[in-house]
C-alpha cells in the first residue's frame, strides 16, 4: 500500500514547527511527512524526542531530506568530509525522530567519468554505512534520483547501488525522472516499464516499501528548471496514480509541488478511489 505525505510542515500548520506539522498532517487525513534538513539540520535532539513522541502518538511515517550542499565526488577534501557530515548529521538526529530513510542528492559529474564517478560515491557510501553501523545507527539512505543530467543519481546509478549495497535503498523522484529525460516517463507504459526496471534489480521487495517524490515540474533540455503544481504541469499523474495501483506498489509517497497538502490530498483520494 502506498501511504501520502507532504515535503515539510503543511501550508495549512498553524504553528510553524514540526510537532505542529505532524498533528496537521494527522487532521488532513495524510500519513507522513518529510523533515526537511534541505538548509542545515536545525533540529535538537530534545525537540527531535518530542517529534518521535508526536508520531508514535498519531501514527505518522516520518522521512527527512539531508541538506542540499553534498557532493560526495568532489575531489577536494573538506567538501567531501563536509558532505559525509551532512548525511550522518541527518540520519542521527533522524534516527532519534524515530525517521525512516534520509534522502539527498549525492553528487555531481563535474565532468567526470561516469564509471569513475560511480566508484567513488559508492565509497562514500561505505563510509557512511560504516558510520551508521558503528553508532548503532538504524535509518535507511535512499539517494534521490535527481532532475538535471549534470547531478548523479540516474534511475540506473541507483538500482546499481541499491543492488550492491543491501542497506541502501532510493527514492524515486518520478517528476525529476520526467524532467531529466526531457519530458519522457509520463505515460502508462513508461511508468510501467519503471517498475519492471526496479523489480528486475531489487525483487518484488524493492517494490513493497519504496520512496516516491512528485510534483508538477517545469524543464528545459538540461533538466528541472521548477517545481509546480501538478495541474499547472505536464505531468500525467492519472496514469502514474494507475501504474502504482496496477503494480501494486507500496511506500510512501512524498509531494514536493509548491501547495504541498493540496497535491497530496488529491493524489491520496484518486489512489484511495
Ligand atoms: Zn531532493
Amino acid at each position: 500500500m502506498l501511504l501520502f505525505g507532504t515535503a515539510g510542515i503543511p501550508l495549512s500548520t498553524k504553528e510553524r514547527n514540526t510537532v505542529s506539522g505532524i498533528e496537521r498532517i494527522k487532521e488532513l487525513g495524510l500519513d507522513a511527512m518529510e523533515l526537511e534538513f534541505v538548509h542545515g539540520v536545525n533540529l535538537s535532539p530534545q525537540l527531535a524526542e518530542k517529534v518521535r513522541e508526536a508520531k508514535e502518538r498519531l501514527g505518522i511515517r516520518l522521512t527527512c531530506h539531508a541538506p542540499y550542499f553534498i557532493n560526495l565526488n568532489s575531489a577536494e577534501k573538506p567538501k567531501y568530509e563536509a558532505s559525509i557530515k551532512r548525511i550522518m548529521d541527518s540520519a542521527r538526529i533522524g534516527s532519534i525522530a524515530r525517521v525512516e530513510n534520509v534522502t539527498f542528492h549525492a553528487g555531481f559529474y563535474q565532468g567526470g567519468e561516469p564509471e569513475a564517478v560511480y566508484k567513488k560515491i559508492k565509497g562514500g557510501f561505505e563510509k557512511i554505512l560504516e558510520g551508521l553501523a558503528k553508532e548503532k545507527i538504524k535509518i535507511r539512505l535512499t539517494p534521490e534520483l535527481t532532475g538535471k543530467g549534470s547531478q548523479f543519481g540516474s534511475l540506473e546509478e541507483l538500482l546499481r547501488l541499491a543492488s550492491e549495497l543491501p542497506e541502501v535503498g532510493l527514492c524515486l523522484d518520478i517528476s525529476h525522472l520526467h524532467a531529466r529525460s526531457g519530458g519522457k516517463y509520463n505515460t502508462l507504459e513508461e511508468f510501467n516499464q519503471v517498475w519492471k526496471q526496479i523489480k528486475k534489480s531489487l525483487g518484488v521487495k524493492g517494490l513493497e516499501d519504496i520512496r516516491i517524490h512528485i510534483s508538477g515540474i517545469r524543464y528545459s533540455a538540461k533538466g528541472e528548471l521548477e517545481h509546480l503544481n501538478l495541474k499547472d504541469s505536464d505531468f500525467n499523474y492519472n496514469d502514474f496514480i494507475a501504474s502504482v495501483k496496477a503494480n501494486k506498489v507500496g511506500g510512501i509517497v512524498t509531494c514536493e509541488s509548491p501547495n504541498l497538502e493540496g497535491d497530496a490530498l488529491m493524489l491520496k483520494k484518486m489512489y484511495t478511489k
